[in-house]
């Protein structure tokens, strides 16, 4: 198992985690088993935004005598009313389902308290300006979290919580299919039967936020990132193409800010198909070539990062340059920090010798050479 750190929370996670949802359907057992397994993988992360008790009072049991090698993102406003999930910011169920929430994973704290599931741009104001941040506020200054995170399909809302300065990190929805999207409040926008035929390549709020997170030390950690399993058929996928789970893996993971991917998990085989990311080899992880060659909403033009292009003769790192570049490119003077990493790159872009090869490698037509004397310009 790789580890990645989780931006400025300082945290070393795996980059495959465990999203518990799934787990809500088994019995204690086979809860123990999935989490048995995910720890023999290696995987340090695990993800409870589920108020159900069962389930949360399942991981709890399966995590006894281990809970110090996981690292728990547990959400705050996800409640259990009248035998249903509710979300809300109504403090006195806020604080019920939360200290039910320690109490069920035996614990006495998370390490990642999460505002629960913002999508709208007024209610994050709400939050941040209200007696909701004043309570996660007190759980952190009393050690009940560790750090204070934020969940949100909506990255507009990502974007201000990234750029608040309180938000350590954030949970965020990524796959090629919701990063084509425009930013919208309604979930359910992202399940549309179809999308719009003009869509494809990231949408330049996605790709901003990315770069303001990197840039801002706010990890991120991913749900949906098989899309609901809609990836997986051509039938079923906005671009008439089938992914795989390690593409879609590698995709999340290849994006700026991104630590650890939250799988769902059935089942132990289900982590070990998962953690066969770690072991697969370039052509297995190529999301690359099938977006680039889709049906429908084909990338073009733009650089996913994919690193495709090598290699270089120069020995440059051109999927890491185009990376500082976009970031550079985000604002009107190079910050010395990017500068400094950029400096620290064995070659750079000053070493291009234009030869092309990089160019017919690329599945998505960047033109790479003259990204190459942008970044020159861009770094001098
Ligand atoms: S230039 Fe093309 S091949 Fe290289 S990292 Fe970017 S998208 Fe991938
Ligand atoms: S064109 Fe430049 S960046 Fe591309 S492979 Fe050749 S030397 Fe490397």
């Amino acid at each position: 198992m790789r580890y990645r750190s989780l931006g400025k929370t300082g945290l070393m996670v795996s980059e495959i985690g465990l999203g518990g949802e799934w787990l809500e359907r088994h019995n204690a057992a086979e809860v123990q088993a999935v989490i048995d397994r995910c720890a023999e993988q290696g995987i340090n992360i695990l993800d409870c935004w589920m108020s159900e008790p069962n389930v949360r009072a399942n991981i709890g049991a399966a995590l006894k005598g281990q809970r110090e090698k996981w690292y728990i993102q547990g959400h705050i406003g996800s409640t259990w009313q009248n035998g249903q999930y509710v979300r809300t910011r109504a403090l006195p169920q806020v604080q019920t389902a939360f200290e039910d929430l320690l109490t069920r994973m035996r614990t006495d704290y998370i390490d990642l308290g999460m505002i629960h599931f913002v999508d709208e741009k007024a209610e994050f104001a709400r939050i941040m300006n209200g007696e909701f941040i004043d309570y996660v506020r007190g759980l952190k200054a009393a050690g009940k979290i560790r750090h204070i995170g934020l969940s949100t399909h909506n990255p507009d809302v990502a974007r201000l919580a990234a750029e608040h300065g309180e938000i350590e990190m954030i949970l965020f929805s990524i796959n090629p299919a919701f990063d084509m999207m425009p930013p919208t409040e309604h979930i359910d926008d992202y399940f549309a039967e179809t999308y719009d035929a003009s869509l494809g390549g990231i949408r330049p709020e996605r790709a901003a936020l990315y770069q303001i997170c990197e840039q801002n030390g706010v990890g991120i950690t991913v749900m949906k990132g098989y899309a609901g399993g809609r990836l997986f058929t051509a039938e079923q996928s906005p671009f008439g193409a089938a992914l795989t789970p390690v593409q879609c893996l590698h995709y999340a993971l290849t994006r700026p800010a991104v630590a650890s991917v939250m799988v769902g998990f059935d089942s132990p085989a289900h982590v070990d198909a998962a953690v066969a990311y770690e072991t697969a080899s370039e052509a297995e992880k190529d999301y690359a070539t099938v977006l680039a060659n889709a049906p429908h909403h084909a990338y073009s033009g733009q650089c996913t990062y994919c690193g495709h292009c090598a290699p270089c003769p120069a020995g440059i790192d051109i999927a890491m340059v185009n990376k500082l570049l976009d970031l550079a490119k985000m604002q009107p003077e190079t910050p010395a920090s990017l500068r400094a990493h950029y400096e620290s790159l064995s070659a750079n872009a000053a070493d291009c010798i234009a030869c092309g090869g990089c160019e017919t490698r690329c599945p998505f037509g960047v033109p790479v050479v003259s990204r190459m004397q942008e970044a020159v310009a861009a770094f001098k």
